[in-house]
């Protein structure tokens, strides 16, 4: 960004012939004028923030299945599981917009899923998916328990739930061009959008501790937080965490997200968190 203010402020110096320190001083006059206004008429006044939209977004969907069980898909697990948390906290917290990344078995690319959150300035995005070990492992059945991601921006190898969360890209039109050939597959990859730093990543980590937190007080297996290179985290403008709700690859817990009972106890561990988080954040 600020290569491009700098390339902007060059070119315009090149053709006005003008100094560029003044250029510098004039660009950036307005902005200078209104930060000294907001600290004349600010003063007084007592900060307010409170959440007032949540977008919760449903892993994978229509072509994208995500990972299979023994007799599920993620894709519909996700589902049911998200639309069931909006219900949630629209009874829970009646003051709060629930946007729903999809509402039924569609396709969705993962920039308009950021996007819808983005373009309405989403306090929260809250993505719901599904574990699981690939068929190949030994331990494919045995493995369980409940993980919660944040945006990392570090090197994409041996993080495995990002390879296989960033991989519905591949069913996109166009992915080559949109992501600049980014393959998510390809272990050696550096993330292409980990320019900026994650201004989000400490209430990010605060929110996936509190649900991580929730699901342990339910007696689940916790595998803690953790920073991976999930595109659709790193493009969300608003502090976003990823739930693994459960190993779909494992019997008991595919049982358990399929249930009702299951599906009832993790919207209200993410409700519980929320409460909490609120608490936290909120400025009155
Ligand atoms: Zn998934």
């Amino acid at each position: 960004m600020m290569n491009i203010i700098f390339a902007m402020i060059k070119d315009g110096s090149k053709l006005m012939k003008i100094n560029p320190s003044r250029v510098l001083i004039l660009g950036f006059l307005p902005f200078l004028t209104s930060l000294l206004f907001l600290s004349f008429t600010n003063n007084s006044a007592t900060p307010t923030y409170r959440i007032k939209t949540i977008v919760i977004d449903a892993g994978h969907g229509g072509k994208a299945v995500g990972a299979l069980g023994k007799y599920s898909s993620e894709k519909k697990v996700t589902l049911q599981v998200a639309l069931r948390l909006g219900k949630a906290i629209t009874k829970s917290f009646p003051d709060i917009k629930v946007l729903y990344t999809r509402t039924s078995d569609v396709f969705v690319e993962n920039a308009s899923r950021t996007n819808l959150a983005n373009k309405n300035k989403a306090d929260l995005f809250i993505s719901i998916h599904c574990n699981s070990m690939p068929a190949s492992k030994a331990n494919r059945t045995s493995i369980k328990g409940v993980e919660s991601f944040v945006a990392g921006f570090g090197r994409i190898d041996e993080q495995d739930v990002a390879i296989r969360e960033n991989a519905d890209i591949l069913l996109e039109k166009d992915y080559k061009t949109k992501y600049g050939g980014y393959d998510p597959k390809d272990p050696e990859s550096m993330i292409i959008f980990s320019l900026m730093k994650n201004q989000f990543r400490d209430q990010s980590i605060k929110l996936a501790t509190l649900i991580q937190n929730e699901y342990i007080s339910s007696g689940r297996l916790d595998r803690g937080v953790k920073e991976q290179n999930i595109l659709i985290l790193q493009r969300a403008g608003m502090p976003a965490i990823l739930t693994e709700i459960g190993f779909i690859s494992n019997p008991e817990e595919e049982r358990y997200i399929n249930s009702e009972a299951g599906q009832d106890e993790i919207t209200q561990n993410i409700v519980a968190a929320l409460h909490n988080y609120k608490k936290q954040v909120e400025i009155e």
